[in-house]
């Protein structure tokens, strides 16, 4: 499996502005915010892309979504709506191996992305 950052985040090595944590992922902000809000959801276990999760990780994906609904509700972004997006190697835009949705908001989003 792939140490990145994330993983050092997970650990506490390097800070983050964490809003969520349990024993199998976070929620932090983006250190590079794209929209007004912009925060990372992780699994704690580095699982390096949607691309890589088998059957037994389903249950895990689905957790993920559900901290980045709560957060995102937390957050102020319900009403208005929001953008979920994982980005999956090279060509996906992918800069970070660890599976991560991002979840922006507070300002209209254009589609398609580029
Ligand atoms: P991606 O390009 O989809 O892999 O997204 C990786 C994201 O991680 C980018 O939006 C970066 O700004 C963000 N990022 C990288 N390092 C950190 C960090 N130390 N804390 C918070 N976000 C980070």
């Amino acid at each position: 499996m792939s140490e990145t950052i994330f993983s050092r985040i997970v650990r506490k090595e390097i800070p983050a502005a964490i809003l969520y944590e349990d024993d199998r992922a976070m929620a932090f902000r983006d250190i590079h915010p794209q929209a007004p809000v912009h925060f990372l959801v992780i699994p704690k276990q580095p699982i390096p892309s949607l691309a890589a999760i088998g059957e037994d990780h389903k249950e895990l994906v689905g957790h993920l979504q559900w901290i980045a609904s709560k957060v995102a509700f937390e957050q102020g972004l319900a009403e208005g709506g929001y953008r979920v997006v994982t980005n999956i190697g090279s060509d996906g835009g992918q800069s970070v191996p660890h599976l991560h949705y991002h979840v922006l908001g507070g300002r209209p989003l254009l589609w398609p992305p580029g």
